[in-house]
């Protein structure tokens, strides 16, 4: 009798566990570990750093700026044609208001 298909046993769990995790996941420590696991949960953005919708911007309904840090830099493009951005510090607990008249406040949130 030939043996075979004892062999094949042993191959599957390494294929198993490649196929569930992708390579870097298994190799990535501290934070770039914890930024991969973030993005495999749907998070696509851990440090909210992408481009966000103006609300209506007023000193009672602000833009939310979050960071994990006590301020942050925010870049306003204040009129929609406009090509340049005006840069600014947004700190904790101080909104800001943009020259174009948006207010800005930062949230402190939990870091990745
Ligand atoms: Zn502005």
């Amino acid at each position: 009798m030939f043996r075979v298909l004892s062999k094949r046993l042993f191959q599957t769990t390494s294929g198993l566990l490649e196929s569930q995790f992708p390579p870097s996941l298994v190799h990535a420590t501290g934070l770039e570990k914890r930024e991969l696991i973030a993005k495999l949960e749907g998070n696509n953005d851990p440090y909210f750093g992408g481009p966000h919708k103006f609300t209506s911007g007023t000193r009672d309904d602000p833009n939310i700026i979050r960071s994990a840090f006590k301020a942050r830099i925010v870049g306003c493009i204040c009129e929609p044609e406009q090509f340049n951005i005006v840069w600014m510090w947004v700190e904790a607990e101080m909104p800001r208001r943009c020259g174009c008249g948006y207010w800005f406040k930062l949230v402190k949130v939990d870091p990745v």
